[in-house]
């Protein structure tokens, strides 16, 4: 049994995440996906809270073919003691995969085999890209999977996003 493990802000969760996990599902038998940052919400660089970002990435890989845990986890002050508090958060795993680089070395740091997975049109598939077009009234609908759309119009995501969004 061999367990990987990803972490992402997922702010929103989009094609780029999903296209890297596909790939991931072939590598391992099942994967725990931290949802980092699982205290912020409310804010334009964070606008969705953790509970929603679970929906986003648990209704989008439904026929993943691959078991998946979504766990939150909240960040910490000390970057030294992280993986010690993802360790204590998510079940045992073997592997992480993750290109942010700071995340690549606390995993290192600490002795854990880490892949790093190639970025997929990067310029594109962003949280920061995506965050932008739903605030300047661009489409951003075709850069995530059909699932986080509907979670977003649910929860009237992009209309919270424009709020936060407002000088007073
Ligand atoms: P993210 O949502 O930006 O990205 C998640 C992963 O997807 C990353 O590996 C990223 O490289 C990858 N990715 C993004 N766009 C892609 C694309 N187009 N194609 C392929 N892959 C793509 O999230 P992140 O910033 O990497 O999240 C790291 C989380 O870990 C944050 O929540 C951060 O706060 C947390 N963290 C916390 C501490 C602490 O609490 N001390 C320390 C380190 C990290």
């Amino acid at each position: 049994m061999k367990r990987g493990f990803y972490v992402g802000r997922f702010q929103p969760y989009h094609n780029g995440h999903q296209t890297v996990l596909k790939h991931i599902a072939g590598k391992v038998d099942e994967i725990i996906i931290g949802v980092g940052s699982a205290q912020l919400s409310h804010q334009v660089d964070n606008p969705f809270t953790a509970g929603e970002r679970v929906l986003m990435i648990t209704r989008s890989l439904h026929d993943l073919g691959c078991p998946c845990y979504v766990i939150p986890i909240e960040d910490i002050q000390r970057n030294a003691l992280w993986v010690a508090h993802v360790r204590s958060m998510a079940p045992p795993f073997d592997i992480c995969y993750s290109s942010n680089p700071l995340v690549v070395q606390l995993f290192r740091d600490a002795g854990i085999k880490v892949q790093s997975p190639a970025m997929y049109e990067r310029d594109l598939l962003s949280g920061t890209e995506i965050r932008n077009r739903m605030l300047a009234g661009k489409s951003w609908e075709k850069l995530v999977p059909p699932e986080v759309v509907q979670v977003i119009k649910e929860i009237d995501g992009v209309k919270r996003l424009r709020q936060i969004a407002r000088e007073d």
